[in-house]
């Protein structure tokens, strides 16, 4: 028996199985039947893995394993959306949603333990960060939501039937259960750079999730040289949080952004088009009552994004305990959008879902020990912080 911990081989991508097999001096198409086994058939036990050599298989079991982090919960809303609660250890929990639509299925996965970027009006953000998300933590999202939801296999390249038939990518259903994945769950994905890219490189490969660039979201409060660092090593779809329309606002609302102001990140918006595989970023837009939601901040919106080719999502405020702010009604959003629609900006507002189990976006709590301790902070009277 081997003294030292095994290794989680979810944590690799395909490049890095094949430079690990090659120090056991195993050949590089043995690490790809593995990636294989683990990835499109949700394999965790190598006896099953019946074309790889016996004594490779011996071998693995001394030496390795193949472990997602365990579900803890999982809870179904009356719409149909699927959201569980994963244990990551050390008191620590997150959360994965799945949310099923009549073309697509969307995964929408976490990234870190709680988030350090303190949004003031993100529930995530209001328990502090307890720690970066391994690639396996990451990855095991996806390869457990499959498995949990009985996923059709991996069929090649849907894109080229989408191009023919002049169908936007995501609006067809691609034969899978799980069609896209969006990293817009608990956590600031590009502040876990690493493992992110890791991960979303297996969500990419032919041997593992094979899902197209297009299908495949990185969401992000807006670090800019993260930007650019994601559209070198890993161009997927990007959206950025906006959530306001000049920088006074957003230094309130995104607190990141008085590091990374709305000139410098419009201008990495602009050079992320350069390499990305649509031709539009998405903005998103949190929609609180009186605070960002008037027909001036429309037309400011306006002229903010003039030079960045760009689509809006508007998300209706989803309220938790403790928020200190208001949805915007209906109608709000409603004139709000009709603003950026008459500049010719595409512009949808975001179905709510999942708000009877606490999925819906900004709600996603989990349960983080947080090391940043601001939970404490907040709770004690001023005259106690330091
Ligand atoms: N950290 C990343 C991705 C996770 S949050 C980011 O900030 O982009 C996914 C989206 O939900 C972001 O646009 C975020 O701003 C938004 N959001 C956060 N709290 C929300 C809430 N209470 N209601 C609606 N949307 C919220
Ligand atoms: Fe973090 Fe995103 Fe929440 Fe901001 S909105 S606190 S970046 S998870």
């Amino acid at each position: 028996m081997s003294i030292s911990a095994p290794v989680n081989l979810l944590d690799f991508d395909v490049d890095g199985l094949v430079a690990w097999f090659a120090g056991l001096g195993e050949k590089p198409f043995r690490a790809r039947q593995v990636m294989r086994w683990m990835h499109r058939e949700g394999c965790d036990d190598f006896d099953a893995m019946t074309d790889v050599a016996k004594s490779l298989r011996a071998k693995l079991k001394e030496i390795a394993t193949i472990r997602a982090p365990l579900p803890v919960r999982d809870s179904v809303s009356a719409d149909g959306t699927r959201k569980w609660l994963l244990d990551v250890g050390n008191a620590n929990a997150v959360e994965t949603v799945f949310i099923p639509e009549t073309h697509r299925g969307t995964l929408c996965v976490s990234s870190q333990a709680g988030c350090a970027l303190d949004c003031a009006f993100c529930s995530t953000g209001k328990q502090g960060f307890n720690r970066n998300l391994s690639v396996a933590e990451i990855i095991g999202q996806l390869w457990l939501a499959n498995k949990l939801l009985g996923a059709a296999r991996v069929d090649a390249d849907e894109d080229a039937a989408e191009d023919a038939a002049g169908l936007e990518a995501g609006e067809q259903d691609n034969g899978r259960i799980i069609s896209n994945v969006v990293m817009m769950g608990m956590g600031e994905p590009l502040a876990n750079f690493d493992n992110v890219v890791t991960a979303l490189r297996l969500m990419l490969d032919d041997h593992a999730y094979g899902l197209s660039r297009r299908r495949v979201t990185v969401s992000t409060s807006g670090i800019v040289p993260a930007i650019d660092r994601l559209r070198d090593e890993c161009p997927v779809a990007l959206a950025v949080s906006l959530h306001a329309s000049n920088d006074a606002l957003r230094d309130r609302l995104v607190p990141i952004n008085r590091k990374y102001p709305l000139r410098e990140l419009m201008a990495a918006c602009r050079r992320y088009l350069e390499r990305a595989p649509r031709d539009f970023v998405t903005f998103e837009y949190v929609m609180l009552d009186g605070v960002n939601d008037s027909d001036a901040h429309a037309r400011e919106l306006v002229a903010l994004v003039r030079e960045v080719p760009c689509k809006f999502n508007l998300i209706p405020f989803n309220p938790f305990p403790h928020a200190g702010f208001e949805r915007s009604s209906a109608e709000r959003i409603r004139r709000f959008g009709a603003i950026l629609i008459d500049a010719g900006i595409v512009t949808t507002t975001r179905k709510t879902r999942g708000g009877d189990v606490d999925a819906a976006c900004g709600q996603l709590a989990g349960q983080v020990q947080d090391k940043t301790r601001r939970s404490v902070r907040l709770q004690r009277a001023p005259e106690e912080r330091r």
